[in-house]
């Protein structure tokens, strides 16, 4: 049988092992000894097995030597052992907030003060002034005081964590009043009725979908009433015949019944958006200042910090918060309260307008867009004419189910290539070293480069100039 020459032929893994190749792909990659010899070895035994399946024959060793063959295979196999899954891209679908990839990026000062407390060690839990142990929960607390005018703060994991935490420490086997238009549900992971039966507090569901009068709070409230919670409608406006509940109504019927308020405000932004006409969204501190005793959002939507769960309000509510055993198990790690404190910085200097992506992204004006578009189509129209582009008025989006309706006004490149199809162009884009992510929209791509940072646009130049001439071959 032929193919038993050609398994003769298969040297052995310390024959191999002293191939300048072996030396070559160790030091490149920079792997142990012993762990690139296991993975030699594995190499050899698939070659071996695509010989017996006659994958490999003697015309596929022509001029090529069977070891040349092998270190293919290992290189390959370093290259898949080594992939990184959870991979930096451009996005450049104009989506700031996009929830896939990632919500906000970070401002410069977050990611440096991440990095230095990631290196050595913290004052996390130690009080520097008194030499003894000190607590995380003052990290950032001061910080979100004076920039919410609120009593008290608490940081959790993230807004999901902070409504389990408030209705498991505050409501548990009682009831909250919530009205019926408000019981969302988020990209199908988050929803309020389920997260509230979790924490064994009782949903006492009032109005209609689209309804809810104050009277209808009212009516519910009982000796078991532990709570009055608002949802924040960020993922969808009910457009139409509808009536939602004014806080101050509430409010009112709160101080009567003595009973607390709590809302879920979802994104919660310090900056105030509606000051640029960009949507409605009420800031965290106007709600405080309106007398709303707990407030949660996130940390990493508006706000455009790493991912968390802010909850602020009085102090009495604050410190139940705290002292609960699920505060323990809820806690952030150092990493996001580095990144927390740094961004919130930014806000108390009156900087994040320039310094924190996600609100520079949105304010960002059409003509910075249509200026790196321009420019993105300019250098790859002197390189190759297997583009077709044209620049029009779009619009982005703020994503992260923050302002559905609200559309930023902006400039799109719309894209066609002479061979690929769109989804084929999409496809190239997503799987180089560096992926882009852009929107397919019938037979075009459309790149947005309002969430494409200036420095980012020469990546996306070269990203298109390499698919274009990988798809000459
Ligand atoms: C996004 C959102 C949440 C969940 O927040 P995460 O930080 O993603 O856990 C909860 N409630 C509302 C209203 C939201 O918009």
């Amino acid at each position: 049988m032929f193919f038993m020459n050609l398994l003769r032929l298969l040297p052995a893994v310390d024959e191999l092992q002293k191939n300048e190749q072996f030396t070559s792909i160790k030091k490149t990659y920079d792997i142990a000894d012993s762990i690139l010899t296991k993975w030699l070895s594995e190499s050899i035994q698939v070659i071996r097995e695509q010989i017996l399946k006659k994958e490999i024959g003697e015309t596929n060793l022509q001029g090529d030597s069977i070891s040349k063959i092998i270190f293919a295979q290992l290189e390959d196999k370093v290259k898949k052992e080594l992939k990184k899954n959870l991979r930096p891209v451009i996005n450049a679908t104009g989506i700031v907030l996009h929830t896939n990839l990632g919500r906000a990026r970070l401002s410069d000062e977050a990611i440096q003060h991440i990095t230095k407390v990631a290196k050595g060690y913290s004052t996390l839990e130690y009080n520097l002034q008194a030499g003894t142990r000190g607590s995380r929960h003052d990290i950032v607390e001061e910080y979100i005081k004076k920039l919410t005018g609120a009593e008290a703060a608490v940081v959790v994991n993230n807004n999901a964590a902070a409504v389990y935490l408030v209705l498991r420490a505050l409501a548990a086997n009682q009831e909250v009043i919530v009205s019926r238009g408000e019981l969302i549900e988020i990209g199908g992971s988050f929803r309020v009725s389920e997260i509230m039966a979790e924490s064994e507090a009782q949903l006492v569901e009032v109005g209609t979908s689209n309804k809810t009068h104050i009277f209808d709070y009212e009516r519910a409230i009982t000796e078991e009433t532990a709570l009055l919670m608002k949802v924040h409608k960020s993922n969808f406006d009910i457009v139409g015949f509808s009536a939602e509940i004014d806080t101050e109504d509430l409010l009112s019927l709160a101080k009567k019944y003595e009973l607390p308020i709590y809302e879920d405000l979802g994104s919660g932004t310090l900056y105030d958006f509606k000051k640029n006409r960009i949507g409605k969204e009420p800031t965290v501190q106007e709600k405080i200042a309106a007398g709303i005793d707990l407030i949660s959002f996130s940390g990493d939507k508006l706000l455009g910090g790493p991912q968390a769960g802010i909850i602020v309000g009085k102090k009495r509510y604050i410190d139940r918060l705290k002292s609960h055993h699920l505060a323990r198990i809820l806690r952030v790690d150092k990493f996001t309260l580095a990144g927390l404190e740094a961004t919130l910085s930014s806000y108390i200097k009156g900087k994040e307008r320039r310094d924190v992506p996600t609100v520079r992204d949105i304010l960002l004006g059409k003509e910075e867009i249509l200026k790196r578009a321009e420019h993105f189509v300019e250098r790859i129209r002197v390189q190759t004419d297997s583009y077709n582009f044209t620049i029009e008025e779009g619009s982005s989006k703020v994503g992260g189910g923050t302002m559905p309706t609200e559309k930023l006004t902006s400039y799109v490149v719309k894209v066609r290539h002479c061979r690929l199809n769109s989804t084929e162009l999409g496809k190239r884009l997503r799987e180089l070293p560096y992926p882009i992510i852009v929107r397919i929209q019938e037979e075009q791509i459309l790149l947005d480069f309002r969430t494409v940072d200036e420095d980012e646009v020469a990546i996306v130049i070269e990203a298109f100039l390499e698919v274009d001439r990988a798809g000459r071959n």
